[in-house]
Order: structure tokens, then sequence, then C-alpha cells
């Protein structure tokens, strides 16, 4: 590699009065009157792992985005980011892409078999457009939950997802999995059979209830919470196949731990035992 003898001028981009001299730090704002009257910015020469080099911090003092490149965080994570100027921190900061920060490995969608892309707010296949729907295309965020990649995964796969807590627009909390169709991501309440009716038990804020609550109607009811402990989706569908639990921790009203197990009875109601 050949060294360069002569440096480019670079004028600093915060105070737009000094230049950037290429020091040991990096590329240091030599603006400086006096204690009071100085420019204190500074590209850094290694930025998240990557080594900036002069032709770059060119590039970024005219405010251009440098980049993307697989960064490195102090606790040593990595991201996918571009490095760009800051005007309203003075500082150089990654700017992540919207659409494809990098891709999701393992699979593929499932509508033209694309790469999947992540970035900081979508998951998106590589073909997907506001022309061509049915293609994988769904935020990162999703009624305030982010979506994990191994969720993105999963719901790509076509696999069912765990349960969360979701809040709708107008702050109230629901509980359900998500579910792909057709490239958009579905809502998915239904927990398992009813075992008093032909309907469904759904997820619901405080309770699981039967989908044929009115029209039956069915009554069928399980409290979110029960002696003390969060009952679970998977522990529902259990009881409800089973009619009883396994043995669980349970607490007493003076904080005691102890072994129970739920059961239905006869009338389809949920005992603790
Ligand atoms: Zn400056
Ligand atoms: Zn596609
Ligand atoms: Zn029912």
């Amino acid at each position: 590699m050949e060294t360069k003898t002569t440096h480019q001028k670079i004028t600093c981009p915060s105070c737009g009065k000094g230049s950037l001299r290429q020091g040991g730090i990096g590329y240091v704002c030599d603006y400086f009157v006096t204690t009071e009257d100085l420019c204190k910015f500074v590209i850094y020469a290694n930025m998240f792992g990557h080594t900036v080099t002069e032709d770059e911090a060119v590039a970024l003092s005219q405010g251009e985005a440098i980049g993307p490149y697989e960064l490195t965080r102090k606790d040593g994570s990595h991201f996918t980011a571009s490095l760009q100027y800051d005007a309203a921190t003075h500082a150089i900061a990654p700017v992540f892409d919207e659409f494809a920060d990098y891709v999701l490995e393992s699979v593929s969608c499932p509508c033209c078999g694309g790469e999947i892309r992540a970035g900081s707010k979508y998951y998106a296949c590589k073909n997907s457009s506001k022309e061509s729907p049915g293609h994988v295309f769904f935020g990162r965020i999703i009624a305030g939950v982010e979506i994990a990649d191994s969720t993105a995964v999963a719901l790509v796969q076509g696999t069912p997802t765990g349960y969360f807590n979701f809040t709708k627009k107008s702050g109230e909390p629901f509980t359900a999995r998500l579910q792909l169709v057709n490239g958009e991501v579905k809502f998915d309440s239904i927990v398992c059979k009813c075992p008093a009716c032909e309907g469904n038990v759904m997820v619901g804020v405080k309770s699981y209830y039967c989908s044929e609550f009115k029209r039956k109607p069915c009554d069928f009811h399980i409290f979110k919470e029960m002696g003390g402990r969060e009952i679970t989706p998977e522990i529902v569908e259990v009881l409800c196949c089973k009619r009883e639990t396994e043995l669980m921790e349970f607490a007493t009203k003076n904080g005691k731990s102890v072994q129970r197990k739920i059961v239905l009875n006869d009338l389809h109601k949920a005992m603790l035992i």
C-alpha cells in the first residue's frame, strides 16, 4: 500500500472553520482560539471496529454516508450500518437502513423464493413492492412488540410463534401468536378447542374464553392468573386436552409456595386442587 505524503484539506463539518487533521485518534478539527472558542469535532480512526480511511473521512466531512459495514459494539455484538455525520449531535453516527441491513439466513420468501432482508424497521422479501403484494413484508415492531430475527424466521417458515403481549393503538393490551398469511402478519388468538363445546378457546385480556360465549352461549373460561401465578396458553392447552395439568408451584395467601394442579370438573369449571 502506498503511503500518502500529502493530505487533503478537509473542512470541519461541525464548525466549518477548522480543518480535520489526521492524528493518533483519527481526524481532529484543528479549530482552537481559546479554551472557550474551540471545536471538539473528531472522526475517530476506528469506528465500531471499522478503520476510517482518509477518503472516507473526506466523504464523511461532506455529509456523505459510507458503508454499510459489519460493525462491532463495545459489548462484542455485531450490527450492520452505514456511517454518516449527524448534524444534530455533531458526531459521526451509525445509520440503519429501514429495509435492508442484512439478510435473514436459512429462509426465503414463500411466494417467490427471494431472500428476506432485515432492516431497522421492516423484514421484507427482496422482490416485495407496493405493486406486487404477497411477498414477505412486515414491520420489526408489531403492536408494540419487537420481532426478533428468530421469530421472523419462524413466521416465514410457517411455524407457530410463541404468544406475545401486544398493545392496541388504543392502549388496550392483547395476547396472540403471529402467523404469516400471504406475506402479511396476522394475529392468532386461538389457543385450542373448547373442552365444553365446538368453539375455540381464545386469549382475552384477563382470561381465556370460548369463541362461542355469545352464540351458544358457552361460559367456559380460565383466568390468566390463578393462585398467584400466570396461567400461560401452554398450560391452558394441556388442561383442555387432558382435563388436568401437572403439579405446579402456586402461592398461598401468606406467600408460601405450594404444589397444586388445575383440573376441569364435569361442568368444565377449573379448580385448583
Ligand atoms: Zn470544527
Ligand atoms: Zn418474494
Ligand atoms: Zn365453548
